[in-house]
């Protein structure tokens, strides 16, 4: 099964991504954590990104292409994905659709994580993550059941992202509205757009989706 979440920056994408990885053995892509990691290598690509992240703007179209279809073509992708943070562009979802019939795959769905921006700033600036496995927190909506310890790994270091800042969480919305919201009646239009209630509960909007994963089995 092959998926996309949709939705603005703090929406829920990568908490649910990270459950359904773990319950249906897909595996997430997040261009997001892919740029990071290329920061955090220094690489050329890196170097370019930071700048533009660092403003809550979007990396060129050409460069997340790329990154993503190297990574689509690994053999761990085959057995079904998630998609998280891409496409955000309509000529990355063009490009996606490109990649993904030379492949002969095909997208199952694409969810919208429906949220109010009011509720992003909360969401974004509250985020953390464990330093050793990456798996997500928040400092209000979702802490350790042992305070510093991860439940995932047991690690005890974690980090925030140095866009996740009150600062950049309104260009990085008006991206959203701008480039990424056009994806939706791109969707709409190919029979695949489903949603569900960002704004409830981290395990109310589990269950909602996995109540579209059963309707699509
Ligand atoms: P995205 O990947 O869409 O940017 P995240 O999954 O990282 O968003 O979620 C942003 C922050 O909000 C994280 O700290 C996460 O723990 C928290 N969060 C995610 N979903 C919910 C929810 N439904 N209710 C409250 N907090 C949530
Ligand atoms: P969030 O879901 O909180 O917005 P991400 O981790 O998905 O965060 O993205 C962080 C930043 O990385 C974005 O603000 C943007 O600069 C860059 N980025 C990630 N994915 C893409 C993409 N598909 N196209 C362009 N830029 C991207
Ligand atoms: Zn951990």
């Amino acid at each position: 099964m092959n998926l996309i979440l949709l939705g603005p920056p703090g929406a829920g994408k990568g908490t649910q991504a990270q459950r359904l990885e773990q319950k249906h053995g897909l595996i997430q892509l997040s261009t997001g954590d892919m740029l990071r990691a290329a920061v955090a290598a220094g690489s050329e690509i890196g170097r370019e990104a930071k700048a533009i992240m660092d403003r809550g703007e979007l990396v060129s179209d050409a460069v997340v292409v790329s990154i993503i279809s190297d990574r689509i073509g690994q053999d761990d992708a085959r057995s079904g994905f998630i998609l998280d943070g891409f496409p955000r562009t309509v000529a990355q979802a063009e490009a996606l659709d490109h990649m993904l019939n030379e492949r002969g795959l095909k997208l199952n769905a694409v969810i919208e994580m429906k949220v109010v921006d009011d509720i992003l700033v909360e969401r974004i600036t509250g985020r953390y993550s464990c330093g050793k496995c990456g798996f997500g927190y928040h400092d209000r909506f979702l802490l350790p059941k042992v305070a510093g310890v991860c439940d995932k790994c047991g690690g005890t270091e974690f980090k925030r992202r140095a866009d996740d800042k009150a600062e950049t969480v309104s260009s990085r919305l008006a991206a959203y509205h701008a480039q990424t919201a056009p994806l939706l009646p791109y969707y709409q239009a190919r029979g695949v757009l489903r949603a569900v209630d960002g704004m409830a509960d981290i395990d109310e909007v589990s269950q909602q989706l996995e109540g579209i994963l059963g309707q699509l089995a």
